[in-house]
């Protein structure tokens, strides 16, 4: 049997092992997943103890994404994020991926859309994944944040990107194609990141969010007539190029997406 699992601190609420549980099943692949409490202190010890237990697969999650890079080779993509969310075993030292990115990617692809201008809210870790996958899409990133010099920082690590302050986001959006929220903003309350109003037909709207599934955001912009993505469709493609990189398979995404509906409807974070 194989043996998958997701690290973090805290870890109670993960969707994760419902997805690849589910996964699993529906494949008929001998593997289990479980879920591992790995407070910071001992992030080099779970990591050289997965490897010594023939572990095949970690998910990583806060707080650990940034740090466990020191104890792994990277693929391109975690390596211009400077963070990693899935770990392969197979080699040594073992490989650390980021696939938010391509879950972005996959999302993008599923819509009729071709690269113009985006702009993400926030410059954390999520909007440092979805800045280099919109920018190795070809496209114009603007990057709001309240804290502007984070963005500036982000945007400086970008091929075409700008920095703008979180009070100036609004006034930006008639100049964007694509907008997506990668802030918390949302979660858990009725509040948006920007004006539903000055949103349009024109916009296509991404909220990394999804505690509630349906935020105030993506209300907004069904009102508005947007193309409207909630943030459990980024989390299931994450968890599907998880699969594909661990599995070399395509990811049973429809038995996965069910799984991770049942299990959002408890309180779930990734
Ligand atoms: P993070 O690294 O902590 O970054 C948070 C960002 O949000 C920062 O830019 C921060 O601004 C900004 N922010 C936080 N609270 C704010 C507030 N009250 N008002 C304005 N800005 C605020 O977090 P993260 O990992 O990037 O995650 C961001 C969100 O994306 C979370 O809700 C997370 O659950 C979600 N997410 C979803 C997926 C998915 O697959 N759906 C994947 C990853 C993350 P400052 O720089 O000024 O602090």
């Amino acid at each position: 049997m194989d043996i998958y699992g997701v690290i973090g601190d805290p870890i109670e609420h993960t969707a994760s092992p419902a997805m690849f549980t589910a996964a699993f099943d529906a494949h008929a692949v001998d593997a289990a997943y479980v879920a591992f409490h790995v407070q910071p202190a001992h992030l080099e010890d779970a990591i050289s103890g997965a490897a010594a237990l023939g572990i095949s697969g970690l998910n990583v999650t806060i707080p650990h994404k940034e740090t466990v890079c020191r104890y792994l080779d990277l693929t391109g993509d975690a390596a211009a994020v400077g963070a990693v969310n899935t770990i392969d075993f197979s080699t040594t030292p073992p490989m650390g991926d980021n696939t938010d990115v391509a879950g972005l990617a996959a999302v993008l692809d599923s819509i009729p859309t071709t690269p113009g201008r985006a702009l993400i809210v926030g410059a954390g870790g999520a909007a440092r994944a979805y800045s280099f996958a919109l920018d190795a899409a070809g496209w114009e990133v603007v990057i709001a944040n309240r804290t502007v010099e984070r963005a500036r920082t982000l945007a400086a690590e970008r091929s075409a990107a700008s920095a703008i302050t979180l009070e100036a986001a609004n006034d930006h959006l008639e100049g964007v194609d694509l907008v997506l929220n990668a802030t918390p903003i949302g979660m858990g309350t009725d509040e948006s990141p920007l004006d539903g109003g000055r949103l349009t037909e024109h916009h296509v709207v991404i909220d990394a969010v999804y505690q509630p599934r349906y935020t105030r955001l993506l209300a907004d912009a069904e009102a508005a007539g947007s193309v409207a993505i909630g943030g459990d469709r980024l989390l299931l493609e994450q968890a599907c190029a998880a699969y594909e990189r661990w599995r070399n398979e395509p990811a049973p995404i429809e038995a996965m997406r069910e799984a991770l509906g049942r299990s959002l409807t408890r309180e779930a974070c990734v």
